[in-house]
């Protein structure tokens, strides 16, 4: 067996068509030729992330993203509330006390959404409150956060700040209609390229801020960088060869459609979804599940590591781990970027055997055929 698969939720598969992009010859960032593309790629960020305003490309990973959105709206000792529901929420919290902030710890059950009257109650309490900090989609536990209901309390007041790592070209989240201050992302998820580019835009208020916040930053200067990405340069060396690549990825994504590329996204998730039901597994996040990517609990006794490693090793597929208080008791399966119909029936068939392989009685087919009859609705 040779080919790998590669179904975590990042780094993600890569189309041949950002593969070869990437491959370009290197030119010198400063000319005019980069320039024409580097405007070309801002006009279909601005598309992605419905809005008017400006994405700024940063040569980071996802986090340095948030780190930028924060350092860049806030002042120190502000105080924060952090929606703290698994890994990726604490890092909001880590970042926050990193730069002197006051964060409030917020937390939600791990695969529970947060509720909006939790936030709404914190901030009667704290009426000092200037950016809530949340992820549409907490990736460590496959749940998406309610941001839709969530900016319509921050309206007017705190900002929202909101890591969309594994949120934006996967599902719709329209941030100047909603009221979302400042969107994040990376480029190793949804933007199918592989990591080293960060993302974030905000919005007209959030840009207000951003030219009185007294938190320390240098190389993740968002105004010096817009002053220069708006005349298609920036401010320091970009990383050029993954621009060429985001041309490519966001064209794909303009060929496909938007609107397509969400319902492919929900589509993957709610066949994954059916199949681990269909095989007597529990999902992690059944309330409000996000579409990039399923955690399941395996069955309790089974060691979810060893399963992982059992599938990297002998079937060449890797799947993502559960992390801290899930090590060991769940596997996330990624349906996220560059993923079709047949990731999910190749997931769920080796899932199967996995979960034969490690002592539970599966009857082979029985989670595929529930993943089909998913995937068929819409070619009929
Ligand atoms: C992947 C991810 C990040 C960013 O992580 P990096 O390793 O810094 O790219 C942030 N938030 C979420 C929700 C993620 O899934």
């Amino acid at each position: 067996m040779i080919k790998q698969y590669l179904l975590a939720p990042g780094p993600t598969p890569i189309p041949n068509e950002v593969a070869l992009a990437m491959a370009e010859t290197m030119i010198h960032h400063r000319t005019p030729q980069f320039a024409k593309i580097f405007l070309e790629v801002r006009d279909g960020l601005r598309e992605l992330f419905a809005t008017k305003n400006d994405v700024i490309v940063l040569a980071s990973s996802g986090t340095g993203a948030m780190e930028a959105a924060v350092t860049n709206l806030l002042s120190p000792g502000e105080k924060v509330l952090v929606v703290n529901g698994g890994k990726f929420g604490e890092r909001w919290l880590e970042i926050s006390k990193a730069f002197g902030l006051d964060p409030i710890d917020l937390k939600v059950e791990w695969g529970k959404p947060v509720a909006v009257e939790a936030i709404e109650q914190k901030l009667k309490e704290h009426r000092d409150v200037q950016a809530v900090m949340v992820q549409a989609s907490e990736t460590s536990t496959t749940t998406w956060h309610p941001i839709d209901k969530i900016a319509r309390v921050t309206k007017g007041g705190p900002l929202l700040i909101v890591d969309g790592v594994t949120a934006v070209g996967v599902k719709k989240v329209p941030m100047d209609e909603w009221g979302v201050d400042a969107f994040v992302t990376g480029s190793q998820k949804a933007m199918m390229l592989p990591p080293g580019l960060g993302f974030v835009a905000l919005s007209d208020r959030a840009w207000a801020r951003a030219a009185q916040a007294k938190l320390p930053k240098f190389y993740f200067n968002l105004n010096l960088e817009r002053k220069n990405q708006q005349k298609g340069a920036s401010a320091f060396t970009p990383a050029v060869s993954l621009v060429f690549g985001l041309r490519a990825s966001l064209e794909l994504m303009r060929k496909e459609g938007l609107d397509r590329v969400y319902a492919r996204h929900e589509r993957l998730a709610s066949a994954t979804r059916a199949a681990a039901t269909a095989l007597g597994m529990k999902l992690l996040a059944p309330e409000s599940p996000s579409p990039a990517a399923t955690g399941i609990w395996t069955p309790p006794g089974m060691d979810a590591d060893a399963m992982l490693d059992f599938f990297r090793e002998k079937m060449l597929i890797t799947f993502a781990e559960g992390q801290d208080q899930l090590r060991g008791k769940a596997i996330r399966i990624a349906h996220v970027g560059y993923m079709g119909a047949f990731d999910v029936v190749t997931a769920i068939a080796a899932l199967e055997m996995g979960l034969r392989k490690f002592g539970a009685e599966v009857k082979f087919g029985q989670g595929v055929a529930a993943a089909q009859e998913v995937l068929m609705e819409t070619l009929v």
